[in-house]
C-alpha cells in the first residue's frame, strides 16, 4: 500500500483532517495532502530517498504531523527524536542510527549541531549556523508515492528510558496498521471523531492517533503546548471526542475544570497506573475513562478497559486488544494460573520485530518480555502491578510494591502512595511508603494497622512517611529515586531526633 494519506485524500478529499489549534487553521484531507506533498518534495530535494532514515527534533506542530505523512509517502523510516534531550544524550541516540538528515527548529538547532557530526541538518526556522540548511527555502521536488510492504520499518521510536538507556524500537507499517485496526475494534470509530493530540510526537502515543485518524477518515486537533486548563477548553472549543492522557495530565485537567467536555467519547488513560481516587472522580463526573496498558514496543495499546470495567474493578486495564496475546510467566518462565502474578509477555501483530541494531534478547518463545509484572483474572482482565526493576527484596522475599500501593490507596484517607525499598542492614532492603493523605490526623500507626489487616507482615511498610504529593517525572510516572530520597531523609531525621 501507499501512504495512508494518499488513499484517504482520494476517498474523502473534503472531510476535515487537521485542526491546527495554535493558529486556529483547518485542513481538509486534500489540503493536508497538498501540504504533505510539498513537505515530501522538500525532503527529496534535501537528498532523502526511499529506505533512508530521517531524524526529527520538533515539538507537536502541524509541520510535525506533515513530516510523519511525508516520510510514509517517500518510503522513509522516520525517527522522531526527543527534542528535550541534551546534545550529549542526543548524540548517544544518533550514534545508534544511520540518519540521512536531521530536521530541527530554532530551539533544537544548537543541540543538533553539537550532537550530529556527519549528517546534514535542515531547520524549519531561519538557520543560525552556516552549515544548517533552511528547510522552507528548498524547492519541493515532484513526488510519486512509494509502495510499502507490511514488514518494512516505518518508524524507529526510542522508549522512555525508565529502566536504563532508551531503546530504539523498530515499528513496521504492519505494526501500525494492526494497532490502528485493533484499537478501532475496542474503542469504536465515529465519523465525527476528533482526537486531541496531547502526547509528544516522539512517543508512540503521540504518533498513533495521527496515522490512525488518516485510516479512519477522522480528524486530529494539534496544539504544541500542553496546559491543563487550555487542553480542557480545547475539548469544548473543538468538539473533541477522543483524547489520550497520562494520569497526571487528567488529574490536572480535572483540578482546573472540575469535569471534562460532554463531547468526549473516549479518554484513553495510560502510561502509568490510574489510582482509585482518579477513577472515582471519573465515575462521579461521567468522564469516559479507558485505562490502557501499552508501550513503545507494541505500537501503543496492548489492553484497554471500557469505563464500566474500569469503575467495577479499579486497577484493571481490561482485556488485550484483538489479535494480541498476553502470557503471564512465573519464576521458572512457565505460564502461571489466573490470579498469580509474573512477567507479562506480549505477542501479536503489533509487536516490534526488535530493537534497531540489537539482537532478539527481549524475546522468549511466548513473545516480547515487557519487564512488567502483572496478572490476569479468570475472565481475562489484565492487571499491571509494577515493573520487575521496582521489585523489593527484603529478608529473602521478593515483594511487588504495586500490590502494597493498591492496599494503601484502598484506605479512605489515602489519596496516593508510592512504595520503595531502601537499603537496610538487617533486611537487605526495607519496605517503605510515601503516603499522600487527605486527613491531617492520619497517623503512621493507623497506616500500619490498615496494611496488617490486608497484607502479610513482611510486605507491610516498616516506615511510612507523609508528603503533600508524590514526586513525578516529566512523563508523569512516580519518580522512584526521588521517593527513595524523601523516605531516606525522613528516616535519618527521625533517628537524629530520637
Ligand atoms: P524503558 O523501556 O526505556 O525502560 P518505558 O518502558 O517507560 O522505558 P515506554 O514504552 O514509554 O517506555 O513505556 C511503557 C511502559 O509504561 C510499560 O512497559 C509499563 O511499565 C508502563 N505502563 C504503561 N501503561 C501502564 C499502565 N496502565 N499501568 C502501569 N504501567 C503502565
Ligand atoms: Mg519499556
Amino acid at each position: 500500500m501507499r501512504d495512508w494519506l494518499s488513499h484517504r485524500a482520494a476517498a474523502t478529499p473534503d472531510d476535515l483532517a487537521v485542526i491546527d489549534a495554535d493558529t486556529d487553521t483547518r485542513w481538509s484531507y486534500s489540503g493536508l495532502d497538498a501540504a504533505v506533498d510539498e513537505t515530501a518534495g522538500r525532503l527529496a530535494n534535501l537528498g532523502v530517498d526511499a529506505g533512508d532514515q530521517v531524524g526529527t527534533l520538533l515539538p507537536r506542530t502541524f509541520l510535525g504531523v506533515c513530516l510523519l505523512h511525508a516520510a510514509q509517502r517517500l518510503g522513509v523510516t522516520l525517527v522522531p527524536l526527543n527534542h528535550r534531550l541534551t546534545a550529549e544524550e542526543l548524540a548517544a541516540q544518533i550514534d545508534q542510527l544511520e540518519l540521512t538528515l536531521v530536521v530541527c527548529d530554532i530551539d533544537t538547532e544548537p543541540a543538533a549541531v553539537e550532537a550530529v557530526e556527519e549528517v546534514p541538518i535542515a531547520s524549519v526556522d531561519e538557520p543560525q549556523w552556516a552549515a544548517v540548511k533552511s528547510f522552507k527555502d528548498v524547492e519541493p521536488a515532484a513526488i510519486e508515492p512509494v509502495e510499502w510492504q507490511r514488514e518494512e520499518p516505518q518508524l524507529i521510536v526510542f522508549t522512555s528510558g525508565s529502566t536504563g538507556r532508551p531503546k530504539p524500537v523498530v515499528l513496521t507499517m504492519g505494526n501500525l496498521l494492526s494497532s490502528a485496526i485493533a484499537s478501532a475494534f475496542r474503542l469504536g470509530v465515529d465519523p465525527a471523531d476528533r482526537w486531541l493530540l496531547t502526547l509528544s510526537l516522539y512517543h508512540v502515543g503521540g504518533i498513533a492517533p495521527i496515522f490512525r485518524s488518516t485510516l479512519y477518515g477522522t480528524a486530529v486537533v494539534v496544539r504544541s503546548d500542553f496546559d491543563p486548563g487550555q487542553a480542557a477548553d480545547d475539548l469544548d472549543r473543538y468538539d473533541v471526542t477522543v483524547v489520550s492522557l497520562v494520569p497526571t495530565m487528567l488529574k490536572q485537567m480535572l483540578d482546573r475544570r472540575g469535569t471534562l467536555s460532554d463531547s468526549l467519547r473516549v479518554v484513553l488513560l495510560g502510561g502509568a497506573p490510574a489510582d482509585d481516587a482518579l477513577l472515582q472522580r471519573c465515575e462521579n463526573y461521567s468522564v469516559p475513562v479507558h485505562p490502557t496498558y501499552g508501550m513503545t514496543e507494541t505500537a501503543s495499546q496492548v489492553a484497554t478497559a471500557r469505563p464500566t470495567d474500569a469503575f467495577d474493578r479499579p486497577g484493571t486495564v481490561g482485556r488485550p486488544l484483538l489479535w494480541t496475546e498476553v502470557t503471564v510467566l512465573g519464576d521458572n518462565d512457565e505460564p502461571v494460573a489466573p490470579g498469580e502474578s509474573g512477567e507479562l509477555v506480549v505477542s501479536g501483530p503489533t509487536v516490534t520485530p526488535g530493537y534497531y541494531g540489537e539482537d532478539g534478547e527481549a524475546f522468549c518463545p511466548y513473545g516480547l518480555r515487557t519487564g512488567d509484572i502483572g496478572y490476569r483474572t479468570e475472565d481475562g482482565s489484565l492487571f499491571v502491578v509494577n515493573r520487575i526493576d521496582d521489585r523489593i527484596t527484603s529478608g529473602g522475599e521478593t515483594i511487588d510494591p504495586g500490590a502494597i500501593v493498591a492496599v494503601l490507596t484502598d484506605h479512605a484517607a489515602i489519596e496516593a502512595a508510592a512504595v520503595v525499598g531502601v537499603p537496610d542492614e538487617q533486611w537487605g532492603e526495607r519496605v517503605t511508603a510515601l503516603v499522600v493523605s487527605t486527613d491531617d490526623d492520619l497517623s503512621a500507626e493507623a497506616v500500619d494497622s490498615h496494611c496488617r489487616e490486608h497484607l502479610a507482615g513482611f510486605k507491610c511498610p516498616k516506615t511510612s512517611v507523609f508528603a503533600d504529593e508524590l514526586p513525578r517525572t516529566a512523563s508523569g510516572s512516580v519518580d522512584r529515586p526521588a521517593v527513595r530520597e524523601a523516605v531516606t531523609a525522613a528516616i535519618e531525621d527521625a533517628s537524629v531526633a530520637a
